[in-house]
């Protein structure tokens, strides 16, 4: 038995779920660390899958830097220099840059991985210090459609209103492009006991994933037309009665204009296009409006299209139209991805935005935030570009770029040709862990501590606000990106930058303040003393107030406390199969593997799991494309071209291919997909490309 001190109570550095882990310092064999699941915290009780069981693998100096890097020239290599020299030529390069070419010349890129104190001082660092508008961030690829359309629909954008427990007692759940099977299993155990419950499961993907292969009624569109197929349901609800005419009356606006809409999209329309037979359009319409309490939860199936905002949108009219919603288990949520993603873009590293959800545009909210940053509000910029916009003009205008927790090299679309641009700059900064693919572009990389190396806050997918906790000390030679930023801050003419993370984190909460996601009742004293660290939800907006499990029960977030129905356009927006790019590939996530790759690439057993990237193809299609299993397919588009092993199933349409975009090299998925973006939200279109397949032999 461990004595206290050996166990660290703290959280998985993947995804949103956040389990809780104890890291156990009994000899493991990466820094002394051995991971095993929390049983006491109450959303993964214990369970952890693959990728949280080997994390302390990440915690090996042999897989990290440990020493900044810098590029003298740009024909030079890489190589290892002290800190202060690789901060003071930062510096230069910074000052140079904005000297010559303006303030505006300079970007930042974060990440939806880094703690609340990273993500705030880093918005904090492009706004005060570098006096940038230009601050984006990696989770624009991944929640901002649903965050968009969340805002319209209800004011506010807090993934799951409700807690993930709140799932399995839920009679029917309408699950949209989410395979949680394999993106997070230990969250599958609530939507099993929904259906021990005596619930249903619908669930709308492209392909039998294992989530699907669990549902009473699985819908299998055609990618990109997911808005239609919501269209779709409300038209059966309208024609059949359905609709909760009460629950629209007392606590919803804009119906007309969406039933009008709806109207438009009757069963065997809906069939054409998406290809989901009438009859289950019709079953899954009556299943959801018949049952008593009903959910609709999304992810980026159906969020990462050109038309992701209203996609979204059309599935919460279909939500407030059978009258799920505002109310006990039941509601509109968006399963939120990266590990800190609902933080990430709540305290001001997106393009528009400031800390507490706050609209850089409105003069209250700067007034309130530059007071707390001791500026005068004339000085903070406005809104700057949304991530694809500001990679893509990395090299024009945008002559250098700070990357933190970001690998765009292979989580952006159309990766060749973001790459280029990155390449164009005239100066790269990266701080990461490891030697990504991105930091090995730049002029100079900072290596930071991670997770566990560091203490910090975290929002999980539910809008609950968790420590992480500090379990090990860093390697010699690595620095947190809070360092960093102070270093560089002070070389900048601005010392005295908080490098603390309770007191950024306290500062924080004051700048929250008043704001959508008010964290001003929270600190990490109280968040450490919540049982069990169960931490708590926002908003939170007093150190008494008991946070705000459960969210809209009384009113929505709209100034008048109703839910809008949005009236969207439901036309496909896919870009549309020819007859040179006959198919479409959509693409994903595997179990053993994270987002770009970067972490999980690097540890041995996930490697072993799920070694490289695969085309996935109907036998039918692999049958008359002459594809063989497991020899190369090259995959291409009007971008660029991936190649990757052939993986035939029938789980998939036979006019669709998958791959999942997790790594590097010749089979970088991303090579292939679309940067066009959805007009709301600025969500790339990576699930919707017109593609050619062909075998590579
Ligand atoms: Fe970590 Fe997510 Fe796996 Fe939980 S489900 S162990 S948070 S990667």
């Amino acid at each position: 038995m461990d004595s206290p001190s050996s166990v660290t109570r703290t959280h998985c550095p993947y995804c949103a779920l956040q389990c809780g882990m104890e890291l156990h310092a009994d000899g493991g064999a990466d820094a002394g660390l051995r991971a095993a699941g929390w049983e006491a915290f109450q959303v993964n009780k214990g369970a952890l899958c693959q990728k949280g069981a080997t994390s302390t693998e990440l915690l090996n100096p042999a897989v990290r830097l440990t020493s900044p890097l810098l590029r003298r020239s740009r024909d030079a290599e890489l190589e290892p220099v002290g800190w202060e020299e690789a901060l003071d030529f930062a510096a230069g390069r910074l000052t140079a840059i904005a000297a010559g070419h303006g303030r505006d010349a300079v970007g930042v890129f974060g990440g939806g991985g880094l703690t609340h104190e990273k993500a705030y001082s880093l918005g904090k660092f492009a706004r005060v210090v570098l006096r940038t508008p230009h601050i984006d961030y990696n989770g624009r690829f991944c929640m901002s459609a649903a965050a968009a359309a969340s805002q319209r629909a209800f004011g506010v954008d807090r993934g799951l209103p409700f807690p993930l427990a709140d799932v399995a007692h839920t009679d029917v759940i309408l699950l949209v492009g989410s395979n949680l099977a394999d993106t997070m299993p230990p969250a599958l155990r609530y939507f099993t006991t929904q259906r021990e419950n005596g619930g249903r499961l619908i669930v709308v993907d492209p392909r039998r994933t294992r989530t699907a292969e669990q549902a009473d009624l699985h819908l299998q569109p055609v990618p990109g037309t997911d808005a239609a197929l919501a269209a779709g349901l409300l038209h059966v609800l309208i024609a059949e009665h359905l609709i909760d005419d009460a629950f629209i009356a007392a606590r919803t606006s804009g119906f007309d204009e969406a039933r009008a809409e709806a109207q438009r999209w009757w069963p065997e329309r809906v069939e054409a296009v998406c290809g989901v037979p009438a009859g289950d359009v019709r079953a899954a319409a009556r299943m959801f409006a018949g049952a008593g309490t009903g959910m609709v939860l999304t992810a980026r199936g159906t969020e990462q299209q050109a038309d992701g905002a209203d996609a979204v949108n059309a599935w919460i009219n279909l939500t407030l139209a059978a009258g799920k919603a505002g109310r006990p288990y039941c509601g509109y949520g968006a399963i939120t991805g990266q590990g800190n993603g609902q933080g990430g873009r709540e305290h001001g590293q997106k393009a528009d935005q400031l800390p507490g959800y706050r609209k850089i545009t409105d003069p209250a909210a700067r007034e309130h935030v530059a007071g707390v940053w001791g500026v005068s509000p004339d000085t903070l910029p406005g809104p700057g570009r949304p991530a694809v916009e500001l990679l893509t003009s990395c090299g024009i205008d945008i002559r250098a770029l700070l990357v933190a927790g970001s690998n765009p090299v292979v989580s952006a679309p159309d990766a060749d040709f973001v790459t280029s641009r990155l390449r164009a700059l005239d100066f790269l900064a990266v701080c990461d862990v490891v030697l990504s693919e991105t930091a090995a572009l730049a002029d100079v990389v900072f290596p930071v501590t991670q997770w566990a190396e560091e203490t910090g806050t975290v929002t999980n997918l539910e809008g609950r606000v968790l420590l992480r906790r500090q379990a090990v000390t860093p390697p010699e030679g690595v620095r947190s990106d809070l360092d960093v930023m102070g270093a560089l801050a002070e070389r900048l003419g601005w010392p005295g930058f908080l490098t603390s993370p309770e007191k950024v984190f306290a500062e924080l909460a004051e700048a929250s303040a008043g704001g959508v996601a008010d964290y001003s009742g929270l600190s990490h004293e109280r968040l450490d003393a919540t049982s069990e660290g169960a931490g708590l939800h926002w908003p939170c907006p007093t150190s008494d107030h008991p946070g705000t499990p459960r969210m809209f029960l009384d009113a929505f977030g709209t100034p008048d406390g109703l839910a809008r129905f949005v009236p969207v356009a439901c036309e496909p927006a896919a870009e549309e199969p020819c007859a040179d790019y006959p198919y479409r590939l959509t693409t994903g996530r595997v179990l053993a593997q994270y987002q770009s790759g970067a972490q999980t690439r690097r540890v041995r057993s996930l490697n072993a799991a799920e070694p490289g990237p695969f085309v996935q193809l109907h036998p039918d299609l692999a049958a008359a494309l002459d594809v063989v299993e497991g020899e190369p397919v090259r995959v291409t588009s009007r971008r660029g071209t991936a190649v990757a092993a052939a993986r035939i199933s029938d789980l998939i349409r036979p006019d669709t291919v998958f791959m999942p975009f997790h790594w590097a090299g010749a089979g970088r998925a991303n090579a292939v997909t679309r940067r066009t973006t959805d007009p709301v939200s600025g969500m790339p279109a990576f699930k919707t490309a017109a593609v050619r397949v062909e075998a590579a032999k």
